[in-house]
C-alpha cells in the first residue's frame, strides 16, 4: 500500500527530530522517497515559531490504524505534549493519504481533512511526487495554484 506521512515540527532541534522520526518510520515501512525539509510560517494556533515541514512517501503492509499507533509512538518518543490545539510541538506525524481510501472516522480520517488547504503539506508533496492526487479532491498542483493564490 503506498501512503503518504506528512512530518512538523517547531519545537526543539527540529531539523534532527524530522530526521529521527524519518529513521524510526523506516524501521516499519518501506520509505520510497523523502521531500526536504521546508521552513513554514505557522497556520492557526497561537503565536509560536516557525516549522520545519517534509513529506515522506512509503510502501506498507500495515492496516491504516497500525499505522497511525506507529506514528503516534514515534511522536510520543519525540516528547510530543498535547496541549492547546494546533499549538508548539516537538513532532506530529500526519497520515495524508493510505491508497485510494476513503474513511471518516475521528480517529482516523483519510485523506487527512485539512491536508487540502495546507501549503506546508502540499508543496513538500508536490516537490517528490507532482503528479499526485489527493483522493476526493483532485490533483496537488491544482491544489496548490488555489492555495498559492
Ligand atoms: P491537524 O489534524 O489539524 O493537523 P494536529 O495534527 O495538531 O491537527 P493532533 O493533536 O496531532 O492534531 O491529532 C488529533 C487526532 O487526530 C489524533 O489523535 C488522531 O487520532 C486524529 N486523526 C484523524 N485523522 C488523522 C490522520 N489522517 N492523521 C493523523 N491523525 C489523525
Ligand atoms: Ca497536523
Ligand atoms: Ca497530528
Amino acid at each position: 500500500m503506498k501512503v503518504v506521512i506528512a512530518l512538523g515540527s517547531n519545537l526543539g532541534d527540529s531539523q534532527s527530530i524530522l530526521s529521527d522520526a524519518i529513521d524510526q518510520i523506516g524501521q516499519s515501512v518501506d520509505i520510497q522517497v523523502v521531500s526536504k525539509f521546508h521552513e513554514t510560517i505557522p497556520v492557526g494556533g497561537p503565536e509560536q515559531p516557525n516549522y520545519l515541514n517534509a513529506v515522506l512517501i512509503a510502501d506498507t503492509q500495515m492496516q491504516p490504524l497500525d499505522l497511525l499507533d506507529l506514528l503516534q509512538s514515534i511522536e510520543n518518543k519525540a516528547g510530543r505534549v498535547r496541549e492547546e490545539r494546533w499549538g508548539p510541538r516537538t513532532l506530529d506525524l500526519d497520515l495524508i493519504t493510505y491508497e485510494e481510501l476513503i474513511m471518516d472516522e475521528q480517529l482516523l480520517t483519510l485523506p487527512h481533512p485539512r491536508a487540502h488547504e495546507r501549503g506546508f503539506v502540499l508543496s513538500p508533496w508536490f516537490e517528490i511526487d507532482p503528479q499526485a492526487v489527493l483522493p476526493g479532491y483532485g490533483k496537488i498542483g491544482v491544489l496548490l495554484q488555489h492555495i498559492a493564490g
